[in-house]
């Protein structure tokens, strides 16, 4: 039995003050034994959030870094200052990154190696346009970008990993996949890990649904046999989360 996980992506949202505040509120709501559960915050409140889920069940994670161990790189993290302060999880290649700031699955491929490099676990996005849905691509489409994230990472590597499907049509447009549509995708990146790897690796490894799950949401799209737990924006930064966390 895979352990679910529920991650909060809170993207460009509060500042660090704020999220000493917001921890602080959720930290009893996100309380629970089932499942792991994970905040991933702005670098600017990395520190203070690992200091402040102290005592906690509560995991933190960044929303990116970099795939260099240090040098002339202005502006990036590096993986090894993740670890010195205790984050255990980074989100890899989120559509917002491929889109906004120029990721390729070339570079996700190379964050991915570095992030397990140093024992921190990736959460490695994937999705779909919604031209590409209708064009009826959107399993071809997620295989590729799972083929190359997943370049020269070993089968015991990739056990660890979480992968997070994301519909780019769903994720801040309240517009939820179904349950079946979701499910659909996450079994066919189950198939694609058991194809690169073995049929251990494709069960061991967890693959999250993201876009717009709400607490009315969760649930359902939880309970789907291949659906491990969810990625959440807009609903992680409300006492809602704790519904979703708690979503049994
Ligand atoms: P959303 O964002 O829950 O606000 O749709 C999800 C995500 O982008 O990870």
């Amino acid at each position: 039995m895979r352990r679910k996980i529920i991650a909060g992506n809170w993207k460009m949202n509060k500042t660090p003050s704020e999220t000493i505040k917001l921890i602080n509120e959720l930290k009893p709501l996100v309380a629970t034994e089932d499942a792991d559960v994970v905040f991933c915050v702005p670098a600017i409140s990395l520190v203070i959030a690992v200091e402040a889920a102290k005592g906690s069940n509560i995991e933190i994670g960044a929303e990116n870094m970099y795939f260099e161990e240090s040098g002339a790189f202005t502006g990036e993290i590096a993986p090894n200052m993740l670890t010195d302060i205790g984050v255990k999880y980074v989100i890899i290649g989120h559509s917002e990154r491929r889109e906004y700031f120029g990721e390729t699955d070339e570079t996700v491929n190379k964050k991915v190696l570095k992030a397990f490099e140093h024992g921190i676990t990736p959460i490695v996005c994937c999705g779909e346009s919604l031209t590409q849905r209708e064009q009826g691509i959107t399993i071809d489409w997620i295989r590729q970008q799972i083929k190359v994230a997943f370049l020269n990472v070993t089968a015991e590597q990739a056990k660890k990993a979480v992968i997070a499907y994301e519909p780019i049509w769903a994720i801040g447009t309240g517009k939820v996949a179904t349950s079946a549509q979701a499910q659909e995708v996450c079994a066919a990146i189950r198939v694609c890990i058991g194809e690169i790897y073995d049929e251990a690796t494709a069960q061991a490894i967890r693959i999250q649904y993201g876009g717009s799950v709400t607490a009315d949401s969760a649930a359902e799209l939880f309970a789907q046999p291949d659906i491990d737990g969810g990625l959440v924006g807009g609903a992680s930064l409300k006492p809602d989360f704790g519904k979703i966390v708690n979503y049994k």
